[in-house]
């Protein structure tokens, strides 16, 4: 069982670097962020208390988000390997999380940390629409579907994620800076930290990561 962290400030890229890897490996991809926007629309007791923190921009309490965490590890067991995206987001966690990969006899191995400038983690958060169907990123400049509104992979509509308007922008990178920027040094101590700049191209991010994960055994 590896197990790998994409660390970074919302808009740093961590979910397209995900569907990168995702597409090259067998790592297992463990979005926290979707599994509470998943619980959020199915309405379960859980998404209900996490829908008030997430609309803020504010992090959802440490105990919820570990329930998730173990639930979906102890479903894949130690025969897999994988790729946190948005957890852990406080020391806290962090800690939580040793604890709970100690128990699978597993460690974190390699933290990924996507270092990018506020001014264009804002511009590609404001900018940034996502398919209702199947998912996919786009954005209004950068990355713009050949038809406004619609997603060229399978026609779905695009919407703005409700989260991405500019003062929840403002207070989420608030709350990376006082709550997620110490794991940085938290892992760098631990001899884990990997820095990727990821103003680079989406591919050359991927191919960065992938390159380091040859050294590990497994998927
Ligand atoms: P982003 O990194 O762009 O902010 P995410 O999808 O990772 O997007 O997270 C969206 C929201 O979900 C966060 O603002 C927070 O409210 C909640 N959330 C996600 N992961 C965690 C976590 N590990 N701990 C606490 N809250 C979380
Ligand atoms: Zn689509």
């Amino acid at each position: 069982m590896n197990t790998i962290i994409l660390l970074g400030a919302p808009g740093a890229g961590k979910g397209t670097t995900a569907e990168g890897i995702k597409a090259k490996t067998r790592y297992v991809h463990i979005s926290t962020g979707d599994m509470l926007r998943e619980a959020v629309r199915n309405g379960t007791p859980l998404g209900r208390e996490a829908k008030t923190y997430m609309e803020r921009g504010e992090l959802v309490p440490d105990d919820l988000i570990l329930k998730l965490v173990e639930a979906r590890l102890q479903e894949g067991g130690r025969d897999e390997s994988y790729m946190f995206d948005g957890f852990p987001r406080t020391i806290e966690q962090a800690k939580l999380l040793a604890q709970l990969l100690a128990k699978f006899h597993a460690k974190v191995d390699y933290v990924f940390f996507l270092d990018a400038a506020r001014d264009v983690l804002i511009d590609r958060l404001t900018g940034r629409r996502i398919c209702r169907e199947c998912g996919t990123n786009y954005h209004v400049r950068n990355i713009p579907p050949k038809r406004e509104g619609v997603c060229d992979a399978c026609g779905g509509e695009l919407y703005q994620r409700p989260d991405d308007t500019e003062e929840t922008i403002v207070n989420r990178l608030n709350v990376f800076r006082k709550e997620t920027e110490g794991l940085i040094t938290f892992y760098d101590e631990e001899g884990v930290l990997v820095r990727v700049d990821s103003a680079q191209h989406r591919d050359k991010i991927t191919a960065e990561i992938l390159e380091m994960l040859e050294e590990l055994a497994g998927p």
